[in-house]
């Protein structure tokens, strides 16, 4: 890694090596930042005329000598015109992070963490996850030639995560507790058999995650929206959108940030509970319940950088259930042929919900980012929809059903 480089406590500023394996400040606990010298070096450099993808901003992460990389990234901007008309709004984009190689924008974190690990010598990674982390660090470890284990809380992960991280070859352990609880012991085995932590605590994973808002800017032909929309669960993603934009500002790329809003679900709401008080820490959920499992969490480590992205750009946190969770997602699958998962249609959700309460103008550009692929969790999927039709092989009976199927929905368009 280049000598441009440090982590620093977010909380007393403590610089440590970039080299050093540590994932929170040796001094006073708080998480680390990634920091760079002399950003400004990449304002006129060739890299904006490159397609877009994770590893087109390198200049604004780590070198590497050797990148592992899946071609994350580059996933599509939707104008969501179809959906806007149904929520009363003018200009609703929607960033599809389901596109990426493994199914969710874990992947931009993990070419960037995986590839640290592999240049600081690391030969085995690690995570707790509630489904994607283990399915996309499984994947890169396969990639970079490394082992992985990964703790995932048992019988609380969907089907199509556990597939993929059990046909990368990782090796799962399903832990009797919830997701807060395999983190915790994911952490202290980290530091007793020497493997390298790759969840969201890791601020190198962050580093690949906030390409996500560069991605949109470019991708809006360097025009900042005025509301980026996303999921919370264990709050990197919120963060690093927040730290890569801030340091486009602040070297003068973009004039502004976007309000940053964060989405939980009611019963996983600790940050979203904290923000209605305007408190600067937040109360843990002993017991987080949500149908939404990639954030079904009650004490998301990055809290404390998640409220400065709240708080640092007006925005704000809000609730929904998993109801309208569920709406959510079948609303923008049925409006636009987007299927994603439910803790991905939360945003959609929010989105619908501080429209009505007048938090968000009809007017405004928004993007909602959603998080990962439908089909992560098809058993969800299917038991929130309406059964198929059996018919006989037979002419006759598929006549009388097609019959009646198509005056109902010839009265659906007449409306
Ligand atoms: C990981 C994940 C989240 C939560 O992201 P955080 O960075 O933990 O807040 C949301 N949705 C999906 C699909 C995820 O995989
Ligand atoms: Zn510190």
């Amino acid at each position: 890694m280049d000598s441009d480089l440090w982590l620093e406590c977010i909380n007393c500023h403590t610089k440590f090596d970039a080299k050093k394996i540590i994932y929170t400040c040796e001094k006073c606990g708080h998480l680390l930042d990634v920091k760079y010298g002399n950003l400004e070096k990449a304002i006129d450099g060739d890299w904006k005329k490159r397609p877009i993808s994770v590893w087109k901003y390198y200049p604004f992460l780590p070198k590497l000598k050797q990148v592992i990389s899946l071609n994350e990234g580059k996933t599509n901007l939707y104008h969501c015109t179809n959906l806007s008309d149904k929520l009363g709004i003018n200009n609703l984009w929607v960033k599809n992070e389901g596109e990426n190689p493994t199914g969710s924008f874990k992947d931009r974190g993990m070419t960037v963490g995986v590839s640290v690990a592999k240049s600081l010598g690391s030969r085995v990674v690690a995570c707790a996850s509630t489904g994607n982390t283990s399915a996309s660090l499984a994947a890169y470890a396969s990639k970079a030639k490394m082992a992985c284990v990964v703790f995932i809380p048992s019988g609380k992960i969907a089907l199509g995560k556990l597939a993929q991280a059990m046909m990368y070859g990782a090796f799962v352990l399903a832990i009797k507790g919830n997701f807060d609880e395999a983190l915790e012991l994911v952490q202290e085995s980290c530091e007793r058999f020497h493997m390298y932590l790759l969840n969201s605590l890791n601020p190198y994973r962050l580093e690949g995650q906030k390409t996500i808002g560069y991605e949109i800017i470019d991708q809006l032909n360097w025009e900042v929206p005025d509301t980026i929309i996303l999921p919370i669960g264990n709050a990197g993603n919120i963060s690093a959108i927040y730290k890569g934009l801030l340091e486009w500002k602040e070297i003068g790329l973009i004039e502004k940030i976007p309000r940053m809003i964060g989405i939980q679900a009611e019963g996983a709401a600790p940050i979203a509970e904290a923000y209605k008080k305007r408190e600067k820490t937040v109360t843990f959920v002993e017991k987080p319940e949500t149908i939404a499992t990639a954030i079904r969490i009650g004490k998301p480590v990055n809290w404390e950088k998640a409220l400065r992205a709240i708080y640092g750009t007006k925005g704000l946190a809000e609730t929904v259930s998993d109801r309208e969770i569920l709406e959510a997602q079948k609303m923008l699958a049925r409006a636009e042929g987007i299927f994603v998962e439910p803790a991905s249609a939360s945003s959609i959700a929010g989105l619908r919900k501080l429209i009505d309460n007048g938090e968000i103008d009809r007017n405004e550009r928004v993007v909602c980012v959603t998080t990962g692929h439908g089909l992560k969790d098809p058993d969800t999927a299917i038991k929130s929809c309406e059964e198929v039709t059996q018919v006989q092989a037979d002419i006759t009976d598929i006549e009388k059903t097609l019959n009646k199927i198509l005056s109902e929905t010839m009265k659906i368009y007449a409306v």
